[in-house]
Order: C-alpha cells, then structure tokens, then sequence
C-alpha cells in the first residue's frame, strides 16, 4: 500500500469482508459436517491438481527441492486433511459424560460448536505448511477464515491466493496477501479465533489487537530450543539424528536444535562425530536437501552471530546466493552474541558443562521454549528432564519428529506461546466445546427448595 487514499480503501475492504463471512457464518451453512468435509477434500484436490506449481514457487523463493518440499511441507498438510476427513464425524458429535446424582435423572454432554470468523496469520520458514495446516483446522470445526500468509516468500504466497481466492467462496475462505500494513488493517477488525504463527515481538501485537474484543487467540510462536546430551546417550545415532534436524531448511525452523548442552568430558567426540554427519549430508542446493536463507535481512542476521574465532567447521557464506554453510561453533558462552535470541538459521552453537544441575539452570534461565531435547539413556535423566524443564512439545532422542505424530499437540507455552494445534487439537483449537445439562421434566425433587437446613445440606452434599 503506497497511498493513504489506499489504505484507507483496503481498511473499508478488509472491513467488509469481515462482515461478509460473519453474515454468511451466521446462516449456519459452515456448521453442517457434510459442507466441511466436502470443502475439506475439495481443498486436497486442488492442492494435489497443483503440486507441482507448489513446488516450482516455494523453489522460487528459496530454492526449496521438491523432494524437501513434500517432506517437510505438503505430505504433513495431505496427512492433517486426511486425518480430519476421517474423524471429523466422530470428532464433532456431542459427547456424553456422566451425570452426578444431584442431577438425577438428567444426561450431560459436551457440544463442539465453531467459533466464527477466523484470521490466520502465517510465517514465512514452511509457508504453505503454517498458513494451511491451522486453516485446515478452521475448517474443520466450521468456521470461516481469513488467511494472511507471510509476505517474505513472494511466490508462495501469491499462489496460495490464487488457488484459494479462485476456487473457494470468499464469504466462506479468503486469502489477502500483504506486509506489516495489511496485517495491521486485518487486525483493526473483530474476529472470533486468531490463530497467529511467527515472533514472540509480534505474537503481543496480536494479543494485544485481540484483547479489546476478548477475541480468543492462539500463538505459535518461538524460542531458544536446547539439546542436552548426556554421558551415557548413544552418541553416534544421536549425532545424526541432531544433525538432520538442525540443516533441514538450512536451520530456519521453528523447533529445531537452537544451542548444544554437552558434558565437557565427550565434547570432542560430538564434534567429531558432527562434523562427520554434515560431511556425509553434503548440504547443498544441488542435492536437494538445503535452501537459501529467506532474505538479505535474515541473512545479514544470521551471518553476525558467527564468531570466526569460535568456528569449529563451517562459518562460510555467500550474500549473492543466501546460502550459509552448516556451522558449528564451540566454546560458546551464554554472554556471546549468539545466546541473546533465537538463531533460526544454520548456526549451532555448543556449550559444554560439568553437572546436569548446570545444565538444566542454564535452560531454565531462558524464557520457556517452544521444544527441548534430551539424549540420554538413563530413565531418571528422563524422568528429571521431564519433570523439570518446561517446553511446547519435544523430544527424548530424537529432534523435531514429535511434530509429525499427528496425535501429539503441538504449540508452545509461555514465551513460546499459547494453545495448541495438529489433528485432533485442531479441531479443539477453533472449536468451543459447550456443557450442556438435558433434564427431563417429569420428576423433580424439592430438595433445593423452600429454605435451607443441615438436613438438606447434608444430603446435597452427599449427592455432589
Ligand atoms: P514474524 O513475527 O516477523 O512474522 C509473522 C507474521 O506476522 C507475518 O505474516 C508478518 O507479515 C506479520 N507481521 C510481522 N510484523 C508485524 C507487525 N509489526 N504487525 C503485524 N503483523 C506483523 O515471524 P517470521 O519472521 O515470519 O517467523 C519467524 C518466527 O516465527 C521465529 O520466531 C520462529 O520461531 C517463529 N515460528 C514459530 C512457529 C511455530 O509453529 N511455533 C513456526 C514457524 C516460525
């Protein structure tokens, strides 16, 4: 938006198209199973009819392969429809519970209701994958939605609105493309659910758009994520199960390995072994299996975190490609400038300590984040770990998978962020579940009635 006159228009164009899908929200259409199932898999069809123009503009953007592209991005968004597809009846019935006898003789049950109008506001690392998925879970629990993808991956985004504003109804799904501006716009309008994917710095913007109107709000936002190895962790596997999941996507995920806790005593042979898993990877463009940095900004970013002097393999870099070489940097300090906030690029940072006490203070002297990792193999370091450190979702042994056991909740807690989401936490996630008492008429007792006594107390009590 270059002109006042313009952000005014697009203010009043925002402003009705919010009024329109409340309007056609409230005609009950979306409510029915039969509409979202079909609008569910009409969603898979175009996505699977245009895959391949998916996967040219996410390569576009950051030179994404396509084979990266289904992993990370379209085989999870095919599996989160195709799981609500196939539960969506079972998940949207009314559910019993059981009645207390102070209630007697009435049922109890729980009603999932949509919420309404829904804005969803995506990021940019998997654009197709944190725009779709929470809007695949607005979906399903009947609301309309408004999906603003990030604007930092250009083609992505325009393809989403094309596919989306093309063949969906807008009172019904509406892709609006834009910057800071745009989202700004959408969010001087009142909705019933915001589902927001990004920084914690713009995750209180959000909440604080939603807060005049007690608009209900999820935020998935991010965090300095660890990864404590112990001295007894089976060190080969864990090496390789780390280093995949800190390059893919040249390190710009959310819930990857942020910084490295190792005992000193088996520093040197982590390194090592690091170093030998990134060698056997061959990272690169060309081999399908690494992307460019999203922007020059991020990219200057990430590049002023390396501290030549602590590199242990790595610390390469071209500005004109966006591409950083997998990293390692050790002898790192908490007061380096790598340590002050989250890293979102291909660098890892390795600090070494003495006792797991140490360790686990150094974790929990950071905000909460969004996931934490322990490699051990000692069922007490486990059950510690578990116990003691506070995270969004995580993992023993392994990084980042637990995002894709659709039956595991994924989101953040405090500073990470609040609510969560994937499968069935989707559907509760835009859902209201609503308690409802259903009594019959015929007998009523006078038990509540005509003034109080011990006599009747003691009996409610007794029935409570
Ligand atoms: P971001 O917060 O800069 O942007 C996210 C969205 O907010 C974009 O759509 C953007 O257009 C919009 N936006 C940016 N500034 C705004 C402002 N001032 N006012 C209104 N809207 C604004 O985040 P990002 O750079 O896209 O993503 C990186 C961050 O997101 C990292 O912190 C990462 O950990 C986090 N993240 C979290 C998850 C998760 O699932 N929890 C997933 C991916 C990324």
């Amino acid at each position: 938006m270059n002109t006042i006159t313009s952000e005014i228009d697009f203010e009043k164009e925002v402003a009705q198209l919010v009024k329109n899908q409340r309007r056609y929200f409230k005609t009950n259409v979306t409510k029915s199973i039969d509409f979202r199932l079909e609008q569910l898999k009409k969603l898979k069809k175009l996505l699977v009819e245009h895959e391949d123009e998916l996967h040219q503009a996410i390569f576009n953007d950051f030179g994404k392969s396509k084979y990266e592209n289904q992993l990370t991005e379209i085989y999870p968004l095919f599996d989160e429809i195709d799981t609500a597809i196939k539960n969506l009846r079972k998940w949207a019935k009314p559910k019993s519970v059981k009645t207390n006898l102070l209630n007697f003789p009435a049922k109890s049950y729980i009603v999932p209701e949509p919420l309404g109008v829904t804005l969803v506001i995506g990021a940019w690392n998997f654009p197709y994958n944190l725009s779709l998925t929470p809007m695949v879970g607005s979906m399903m629990a009947g609301n309309t939605t408004i999906l603003k993808p990030s604007e930092l991956p250009v083609e992505t985004s325009k393809i989403m609105a094309r596919l989306i504003n093309e063949n969906f109804d807008p009172y019904y799904l509406r892709v609006v493309e834009g910057g800071i501006p745009e989202t700004t716009a959408l969010l001087n309008q009142r909705y019933d659910k915001i589902f927001f994917t990004g920084s914690p710095n713009v995750g209180k913007i959000v909440n604080k758009a939603a807060a005049p109107h007690l608009t209900n709000v999820t935020l998935e936002l991010g965090g300095k994520n660890p990864v404590i190895f112990t001295e007894d962790a089976s060190l080969k596997v864990s090496v390789k199960r780390m280093i995949w999941a800190k390059f893919v996507n040249s390190g710009q995920f959310c819930i990857t390995a942020d910084y490295v806790l190792i005992p000193k005593s088996i520093q040197r042979e982590f390194l090592e072994l690091a170093v030998e898993e990134i060698k056997k990877h061959n990272f690169s463009l060309e081999n399908h299996n690494y992307v460019r940095i999203i922007n020059e900004r991020n990219f200057d970013r990430v590049v002023s975190l390396i501290d030549q002097d602590k590199v242990y393999y790595g610390g390469t870099y071209s500005r004109e490609e966006r591409i950083i070489s997998p990293t390692i940097m050790h002898n790192v300090s908490l007061d380096d400038a790598i340590m002050q906030d989250e890293v979102f690029g291909p660098i890892l940072p390795v600090i070494t300590y003495d006792t797991l006490d140490e360790a686990f203070d150094i974790v929990k002297n950071f905000e909460k984040p969004l996931s934490a990792y322990l490699f051990s193999n000692d069922a007490a370091t486990k059950e510690r770990f578990l116990r003691e450190v506070p995270f969004g979702s995580g993992g023993i042994n392994d990084v980042v998978m637990q995002i894709s056991n659709p039956n595991l909740p994924f989101g953040g807690v405090g500073n990470s962020g609040m609510g969560r989401y994937h499968g069935k936490f989707s559907f509760e996630c835009f859902s209201h579940f609503k308690g409802v008492l259903d009594k019959p008429t015929a007998i009523e007792t006078n038990l509540k009635y005509y003034g109080y006594s011990e006599k009747q107390m003691k009996i409610i009590k007794k029935l409570s």
